[in-house]
C-alpha cells in the first residue's frame, strides 16, 4: 500500500494540541489532539477491501501492510490523531466527546485527486476515550464493516470499511450492561470517508464561542466538500446550512426506501456531508413498524425508533443551526430552511414510495394509498423488504396464500387474505394509472427494491461462526451484500426465522462496543 502517500491536512490547517498525552481531558480551542496508536504485536487479517485501496489510491495490499492495518509501526510521515467534537445525545448537551475509539492516520489522493480520510476505529484510547478503553470487539467490528459496505451497494451514502483484522488482544465488554463482563476478540477496522466531520464538530467549536475557529472549519468545508456551493460572504454560510439540509433529508428517504434504523442519531452521529455514519446498535426492519427502535439503550422513549428518524434529523439540524447562528445570524432564514427540510424531506420520501410501488409519479389520492398501505403491513404483521419483493413478482393469478406464508409474522386466516386481496385490488388500480409500460413499471420497482437485506440475524450467525474460526457464511453474505438488487442466495431471502425472535443481537442491540 502506498502509504508514503498519506497526508495530514487537518494538522496544517488547524489548531490542535501536539502533546501527545493520551490522558483524558478537555482539549478547548483545539480541533484534535495527536495521538499514537497502542499497536498489537499479533495481528490476524479477517478482511481487506482491495477494490476500495485501488479506488481511494492506497493500492495493492502487501504481507507486510498487516501491520498498518492494525496501526503498528507507522511510517514517520504518519502523524495520527483524534478529532475533538461535541454533541446532543438523547436530547441533552454532552459537552465534549471526540474520538475515543477513532484516530486518523490523515488522508488519501487518488489519481483524480480525490482525498479519502482514513481512520482506525479501536486502535487504542485518546483523550476523548472519556472512561473506556479505545478499543473495539470483533462482534462490533464485524457489524460496521459488512453493513457499511451493505449500505454503499444499496446505492445510500456511507462510510465505507478497508479492512478488519483481530487484534491479538481480549477485550472486556459487558454486553447486556447485566453485570456480567466476557472477555471477546478484539478487532481494529479501518474505515473511510471524503470526510468524517459531523454536526458535533461545529458545535463543539461554536459552544467555545471560538467564532473565528468556526468560520475557518466551515470555510473549509465548503471549499473542500461542498463545490456546488459558489457564493461567497454570509450567503455562503446560509447556502451551506441549507445544503446540509438537503443532504440530511435526501439520507433519510434512502434509510426509509431500505428500512435501515441507526438506532444512536445523537448529534455526534451526523456527518456533515449527509453520510450514514457509525455503525452501532442498526438493524434492518424485518416487519413494518415505525414504531421499533434497535437499541436498548432507547427504551423506553423511543426516540430512535424507525418512523421517528426524519424528524430527529430535524431537531439535530435546529442544533447545527445554532451552532451556526453566529456566522449567519439571521434567525428567520434558520428557521425557515429547517420548515423547508420538511417538505423537502416529504417530497423525496413520496417520490421514493412512488417508485417502490412502481409508479412513475406521485398522483393526487397517493397519500390515502400511501397510508391504507401502512394499516396492512402493521395488521398483516408484513415483512418490509420481502412485501416488495413479492409484490413485484406478483401476478394477478398468484395465490394471495402463498404471498402471505411468504412475507407475513402471522398466522394466516380467510380474513387477512381478505385484507391482502382488497389492497392488492386498489393497488393494481393506481398502476393502471401510470404513464409508463408495466416492463417499465417492474423495472423501476426492481432497482428501487433490494432483494438481498443483511438482517440483524445473518450478521449474528456469521459472528457466530467467526467465533469459531469459520469464514463462509461471511463470505457469502459479503457476495450477497455486494449485489443487493439481484437474488443470488434464496436462502437469504426469507424472514427473520422465528428462533430468533427476541434473541440479543437479532433485533435489539445495546451500544457496547
Ligand atoms: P457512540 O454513541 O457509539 O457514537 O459513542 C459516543 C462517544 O463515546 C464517542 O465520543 C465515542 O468515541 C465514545 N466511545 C464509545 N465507545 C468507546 C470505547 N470503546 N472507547 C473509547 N471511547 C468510546
Ligand atoms: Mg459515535
Amino acid at each position: 500500500m502506498n502509504l508514503q502517500n498519506i497526508t495530514q491536512q487537518y494538522l496544517k490547517f488547524f489548531p490542535g494540541d501536539f502533546s501527545g498525552n493520551t490522558r483524558q481531558r478537555q482539549t478547548p480551542k483545539v480541533l484534535f489532539s495527536s495521538v499514537k496508536p497502542v499497536g498489537f504485536n499479533n495481528p490476524e487479517l479477517i478482511l481487506f477491501n482491495g477494490k476500495l485501496s485501488e479506488e481511494i489510491g492506497l493500492g495493492t495490499f502487501e504481507e507486510n501492510d498487516l501491520n498498518f492495518l492494525v496501526a503498528n509501526d507507522l511510517p514517520e510521515n504518519i502523524v495520527s490523531y483524534a478529532t475533538a467534537y461535541a454533541g446532543h445525545q438523547f436530547g441533552n448537551w454532552a459537552g465534549q466527546l471526540g474520538d475515543g475509539r477513532a484516530i486518523f492516520a490523515g488522508e488519501i489522493a487518488n489519481r483524480e485527486g480525490k482525498t479519502t480520510e482514513i481512520q482506525w476505529k479501536g486502535a487504542g484510547a485518546t483523550p476523548y476515550s472519556r472512561s473506556a478503553d479505545g478499543r473495539a470487539v470483533l462482534r462490533s467490528s464485524v457489524r460496521e464493516y459488512m453493513m457499511s459496505e451493505a449500505m454503499f451497494h444499496l446505492g445510500i451514502p456511507t462510510t465505507r470499511a478497508l479492512s478488519l483484522a483481530l487484534t491479538g488482544e481480549n477485550v472486556i465488554r459487558d454486553m447486556m450492561y447485566d453485570g456480567n463482563p466476557k472477555a471477546e476478540k478484539g478487532a481494529v477496522v479501518i474505515r473511510t470517508a471524503e470526510s468524517f466531520l459531523r454536526f458535533g464538530h461545529f458545535e463543539l467549536i461554536s459552544s467555545q464561542k471560538e467564532t473565528e475557529l468556526l468560520k475557518k472549519l466551515t470555510d473549509f468545508t465548503v471549499e473542500n466538500y461542498f463545490p456546488e456551493i459558489k457564493s461567497g460572504g454570509i450567503q455562503k454560510y446560509r447556502d451551506f446550512f441549507t445544503t446540509v439540509c438537503k443532504k440530511t433529508a435526501e439520507l433519510m428517504s434512502e434509510w426509509f426506501r431500505v428500512g435501515f434504523v441507526h438506532g444512536v442519531m445523537n448529534t455526534d452521529n451526523m456527518s456533515i456531508l449527509g453520510l450514514t455514519i457509525d455503525y452501532g446498535p442498526f438493524s434492518m426492519l424485518d416487519e413494518y413498524d415505525l414504531n421499533f427502535t434497535s437499541n436498548t439503550t432507547d427504551l423506553p422513549g423511543r426516540r430512535y425508533a424507525f418512523g421517528k428518524q426524519p424528524q430527529v434529523s430535524q431537531w439535530n439540524l435546529w442544533q447545527l443551526a445554532n451552532a451556526l447562528f453566529p456566522l449567519i445570524d439571521d434567525t428567520k432564514f434558520l428557521e425557515q430552511t429547517l420548515d423547508e427540510y420538511s417538505s423537502y424531506f416529504w417530497e423525496q420520501h413520496d417520490g421514493m414510495m412512488a417508485a417502490k410501488f412502481g409508479f412513475d409519479k406521485v398522483m393526487e389520492g397517493d397519500d390515502v394509498f400511501f397510508t391504507d398501505w401502512q394499516k396492512l403491513m402493521v395488521a398483516l404483521k408484513l415483512d418490509y423488504t420481502l412485501f416488495f419483493t413479492e409484490l413485484e413478482r406478483l401476478e394477478q393469478d398468484t395465490a394471495r396464500e402463498s404471498f402471505f406464508d411468504k412475507v407475513s409474522y402471522m398466522a394466516r386466516t380467510p380474513e387477512l387474505i381478505q385484507e391482502l386481496e382488497n389492497f392488492i385490488k386498489k393497488y393494481n388500480e393506481r398502476k393502471n394509472l401510470n404513464s409508463i409500460s408495466p416492463e417499465a413499471s417492474k423495472a423501476l420497482m426492481k432497482k428501487t427494491n433490494p432483494c438481498f437485506l443483511l438482517r440483524n440475524y445473518l450478521l449474528y450467525e456469521a459472528i457466530e461462526e467467526l467465533n469459531l474460526g469459520k469464514k463462509d457464511l461471511m463470505g457469502k453474505l459479503l457476495h450477497a451484500l455486494q449485489n443487493p438488487y439481484q437474488e443470488i442466495y434464496p436462502e437469504f431471502s426469507v424472514k427473520r426465522p422465528s428462533t430468533y425472535e427476541g434473541v440479543s443481537g437479532c433485533s435489539m442491540l445495546s451500544c457496547s462496543s
